[in-house]
């Protein structure tokens, strides 16, 4: 299913008929590269974040959170080099308008004849190489002046980094420690798309992990097994996973060591997270910039004193979100009709499970009804369809994802049973419906 050219578009068009993802503002046409999460597009976005969230935080003792704010002190984006450095070089074309990264002119087609490069057409005139500052900049209070310019977060990093030592003093942490966050952070990116793959508002899931110097080389390894073990346990096919790491012309301003973690989406392998080795650049610069002293003192041997280096695993919440779904992508046949289906790991699926009765009428609709109030009072989030053929229903929730079934028909109301249907391997099973609950518990576990 991998490089099918057709797939992305398939993806977007069930993402919007399903209700995962639309285009924001449709009705004036669009907005560059802004996407909105519909109904069941948030819960998976929701079962994301949560999955991240224990993982990182929840389930052990050394990761604190925090949600710092969008906006900062501009001082910030100066210490952490992003003013100065966080640029693309640009390239426009004066005959078409378009314009490209000057370090993809070779991957980029021109618009007039997409067969040739950027150049290679006869009118082409392309300009020089122009730096273009990738973040979004507001201003701060009644008037739009200089001095209360501020900028939209391109990373949540920064607010960690600020914020090292109230975690560490608050939180009783001694080092290694992290400090996890989720939030959204806005890059003016200059050649978005490839659906949300990259986009100009996106929601990051990152943790900053202080180290010892010298130790974290050993952290760095550890954080790579541990995230690609995470993105598995989602139910990610491993063949379609792998690291990139980064040549000295790709390794950012801050970086002394970095790997991606790539998928096999449908236009190839591409990073959907990166593990960091930012040494202690962002905190001696902090410390630069502020006056402040950012150091660690080891309460054992208070002469010990330095500066954490940190480990950085950053990854979109979009991304993951596509990682998934491509993944989860099917078409089959099931007797001679084709079937789209989501293979979606039942912990992030939207939906858990979906209730059915045959037909509205025998007490049958009673029956289902008090059944799907069992289900939503154990926390399961269902859904209830009782329209049109039981057939369609349950392709409808195939191609949403939905993991189980439970359906009630004219046995049920005599002999107290109702049929489960699982989604992926079509098995039907007849169990007892004041067991479905917890059936259904298991199943998702
Ligand atoms: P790229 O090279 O693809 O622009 P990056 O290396 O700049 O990404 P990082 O700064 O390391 O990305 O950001 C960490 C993660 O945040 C990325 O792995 C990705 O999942 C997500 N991310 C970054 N930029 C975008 C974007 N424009 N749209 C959606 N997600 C993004």
């Amino acid at each position: 299913m991998a490089n099918d050219s057709q797939l992305m578009d398939k993806l977007v068009s069930l993402c919007k008929r399903r209700g995962y993802i639309f285009q924001s503002s449709e009705i004036y046409g669009g907005v560059g590269s802004v996407w909105d999460y519909g109904p069941l597009g948030v819960e998976l976005q929701r079962n994301v974040k949560e999955a991240w969230w224990r993982a990182m935080v929840h389930e052990r003792d050394d990761i604190e959170g925090l949600d710092a704010g969008i906006l900062m002190h501009p001082r910030v984006w100066e210490a952490s080099g992003h003013v100065a450095g966080f640029t693309d070089p640009l390239v426009d074309c004066k005959a078409c308008k378009a314009r490209f990264r000057a370090d993809q002119l070779g991957e980029s087609a021109c618009p007039r004849k997409p067969s040739m490069r950027p150049g290679q057409h006869k009118d082409c005139e392309l300009t020089e190489p122009r730096l273009f500052n990738l973040m979004f900049m507001t201003f701060m209070g009644p008037v739009e002046e200089a001095a209360a310019a501020v900028y939209l977060r391109p990373e949540t990093a920064q607010g960690s980094y600020v914020n090292f030592l109230n975690v560490l003093n608050s939180g009783r942490q001694r080092i290694p420690f992290g400090i996890a966050q989720i939030g959204k952070a806005f890059r003016n990116e200059i050649t978005p798309g490839n659906f949300i793959f990259r986009t100009r508002e996106f929601e990051q899931m990152e943790m900053q992990f202080f180290v010892e110097p010298g130790t974290d080389d050993e952290w760095f390894e550890y954080w790579k097994a541990k995230r690609i073990e995470w993105i598995r346990s989602l139910g990610v096919r491993s063949e379609r996973l792998r690291f990139h790491e980064h040549g000295p012309t790709e390794l950012a301003h801050y970086a002394k060591r970095a790997f991606d973690i790539q998928y096999e989406f449908p236009f190839g392998w591409s990073e959907f997270e990166g593990v960091h080795n930012r040494t202690d650049f962002d905190l001696r610069r902090h410390q630069e910039y502020s006056g402040k002293k950012l150091e660690y003192v080891d309460p054992n041997d208070r002469d010990k004193r330095y500066l954490p280096y940190v480990i950085e695993t950053a990854v979109g919440v979009g991304r993951t979100m596509l990682a998934l779904l491509a993944d989860a992508y099917h078409e089959e046949e099931v007797k001679g009709e084709k079937r789209v289906v989501l293979r979606l790991h039942p912990r992030v699926a939207p939906t858990k499970v979906a209730v059915f009765p045959l037909v509205n009428k025998d007490g049958m609709p009673e029956f289902a009804e008090k059944l799907q109030r069992e289900v939503r009072a154990a926390g399961i989030p269902s859904f209830y369809d009782d329209s049109g053929a039981i057939g369609r229903r349950y392709r409808r929730q195939d191609e949403a994802g939905t993991p189980f079934g439970l359906t009630v028909d004219g046995q049920t109301v005599a002999d107290g049973t109702v049929t489960i249907r699982e989604r992926d391997t079509l098995r039907q099973e007849r169990i007892d419906a004041a067991r479905a609950v917890s059936h259904v518990r298991e199943l998702i576990r």
